[in-house]
């Protein structure tokens, strides 16, 4: 199989490179091109010996992704790309401007099986994980469309990380790598639905990222109708899992909690949520549900939402609620993509 080169860290690239006879200074080079200047092609790579890049084209795989379509909010810049991947796969991302500075929201999974009733991601199940470059040229590749610096990454859009795990690692080693993009741990974000083994082995890295938890409910019964891996882990085994993730790395747990209509969103709902998670250092992000074409999901009134994120302080709990961005050109998690992909087969 040809080596994906954007996925290799220094050490692999250097092996790779030694092992084509290639001196050990090319395999800086390449990686500085890669991750540094990101280009999105070997041929930019002005520098290096055209017989060293006819080998790498040979031998290796340098991924970038190409926009099949980018749409773009009139209200706020919110940016929605959708890539193409080599092997004809369409995935998503978003681009979001805030105060502090450019985020970036990224896929994980082609599709995804975690099955969780309110999401997009999920209707088709699974297609394929994605790699650690794919991963990556979201990032790179919306940074050269719109030529502005990204400072944040969230891992929330299609897929379940946790599901694609070694990838995952690989991934934030690689964008936080001081030879390379070397974006600050503290800037990333990974949202898992809550594989508790995996949230464990996370934790033993011992990482500075935040770690997001979509919670989404308020007991246990309530948790498996919206989210089969709560058939999996129970409520109290995932809680126990983010206190000892936050024992070993000392950061605040993010809960999301989507709120429903006449689902989750009650003060009763609010006052168990407290009960929950009133012992731990974390902060509630409440989500007005998105709805989707095939499920009847509702949001609750403004108002509504805002007596929940009341009940939540006053039992001091720190709770924000997500700001929605890019309203015009809206489609909750993997809408889009799952549209795009519709009409191209129609
Ligand atoms: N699989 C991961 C990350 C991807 S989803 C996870 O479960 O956390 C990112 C967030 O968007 C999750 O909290 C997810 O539950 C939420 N989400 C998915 N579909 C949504 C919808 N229709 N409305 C609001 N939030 C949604």
């Amino acid at each position: 199989m040809a080596t994906d080169l954007k996925s290799l860290n220094y050490e692999e690239l250097t092996e790779y490179v030694l092992g084509l006879g290639e001196p050990k200074f090319r395999a800086k080079q390449l990686y500085e091109w890669m991750h540094v200047k990101r280009v999105d092609s070997l041929e930019a790579m002005t520098n290096l010996p055209k017989s060293f890049k006819e080998k790498l084209s040979e031998d290796g795989i340098y991924t970038t992704l190409t926009p099949a379509a980018v749409l773009v909010s009139k209200i706020d810049g919110t940016r929605k790309y959708l890539w193409r991947l080599s092997d004809g796969n369409v995935i998503e991302s978003v681009f979001m401007r805030y105060h502090h500075g450019n985020s970036v929201c990224i896929s994980s999974q082609v599709g995804c099986r975690m099955g969780c009733k309110f999401c997009a991601s999920t209707l088709d199940g699974l297609a394929r994980n994605m790699t650690p470059s794919e991963m990556l040229e979201q990032i790179y590749g919306i940074e050269r469309e719109v030529g502005e610096k990204i400072s944040n990454v969230v891992v929330m859009g299609c897929g379940e990380p946790m599901d694609n795990f070694d990838n995952l690692l690989k991934f934030i080693e690689l964008l936080t790598d001081e030879h390379g993009m070397h974006m600050s741990q503290r800037n990333l974000t990974v949202s898992t639905c809550g594989i508790v083994p995996r949230i464990l082995q996370l934790a033993k890295k011992h990482l500075q990222i935040t770690l997001a938890i979509s919670l989404h409910a308020s007991s246990n019964e309530q948790r498996k109708e919206l989210m089969p891996i709560a058939e999996t882990f129970s409520i109290d085994k995932l809680l126990d899992a983010c206190r000892t993730y936050f024992e070993e790395t000392g950061r605040r747990i993010t809960f999301e909690y989507c709120v429903v209509a006449g689902g989750n969103d009650t003060l009763e709902d609010a006052t168990r949520l407290s009960n929950l998670i009133q012992d731990m250092n974390c902060h509630v992000n409440l989500i007005p549900v998105n709805p989707i074409e095939e499920r009847t999901f509702k949001q609750p009134t403004m108002d509504a939402i805002e007596r929940f994120k009341n009940r939540l302080e006053k039992n001091g709990i720190n709770v924000t609620i997500r700001r929605e961005m890019g309203r015009d050109i809206n489609g909750a998690c993997g809408q889009l993509r799952k549209s795009y992909i519709a009409e191209e087969n129609s």
